[in-house]
């Protein structure tokens, strides 16, 4: 099986759906170590990008085609630090899926380059405690998988659980990248709030996968 402009568009609603599931404990995260703002924010914004994919005049084509929209609708309607990041990554995912279906290693390049786009634009490494904690395992254990033969549930079911991990771990994480470097040691006992919306949003594609595995059957 692979995953398809279908499994793009159903990724996008149900990240949307759990970012606002889970907002008030995203809000109270930042709250803790930054502003407040993230989980309000990024909840509206991915609203405004199921919105604009239900909008669209000419159904989307390719996986790209989804990833693009996310891309432009994220970086001008979620403000502070995660817009532009969340931004950079899709649109960095779209460049590597103008396919109208990926396969495991599909799923492996989109992933890398997430985080490829999210360390280029906030020059943030693993241990900084950003969305990258949760973001490059997600990558480094999709590839693991692939290598491993996994399928693309199989694959995704990998980078999700290891976001959940990569984002957990970051309580135990002094920041040193945005506003939760302010804080310096203070940060500590807080889980990023970027880092648990990444896994949220990465937890929603291989939901959505898995539905249309369970679909397929
Ligand atoms: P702001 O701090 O401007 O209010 P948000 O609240 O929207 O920004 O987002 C905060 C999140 O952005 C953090 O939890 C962290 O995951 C992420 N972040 C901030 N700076 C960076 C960076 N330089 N690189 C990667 N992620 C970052
Ligand atoms: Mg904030």
């Amino acid at each position: 099986m692979t995953l398809g402009v279908a499994w793009a568009l159903d990724w996008m609603r149900g990240a949307a759906a759990r970012v606002e599931h889970h907002k008030d404990e995203l809000v109270e995260l930042d709250r803790q170590i930054g502003d407040g703002d993230h989980g309000a924010n990024l909840a509206r914004g991915l609203a405004t990008v199921v919105a604009r994919l239900e909008e669209l005049s000419s159904p989307p084509a390719l996986v790209s085609d989804v990833l693009r929209v996310a891309a432009t609708t994220v970086m001008s309607t979620v403000g502070g630090a995660s817009g532009p990041l969340y931004g950079t990554a899709f649109l960095r995912a779209a460049r590597v899926t103008a396919r109208p279906e990926l396969d495991p290693q599909g799923l492996v390049a989109m992933l890398e380059a997430c985080v490829d786009g999210a360390h280029q634009r906030g020059g943030a490494v693993v241990g900084d405690k950003t969305m990258v904690d949760a973001l490059a395992p997600a990558a480094e254990a999709a590839a693991r998988a692939a290598g491993e033969g996994a399928d693309v549930v199989g694959v995704l079911r990998a980078a999700s659980l290891a976001a959940r991990a990569g984002a957990e771990s970051t309580a135990g994480l002094t920041a040193v990248k945005g506003r939760a470097s302010y804080l310096g040691e203070r940060s500590v006992g807080v889980a990023d709030p970027g880092a648990v919306s990444s896994a949220l949003v990465v937890e929603a594609a291989y939901e959505a996968a898995a539905a249309a595995m369970r679909r397929a059957a």
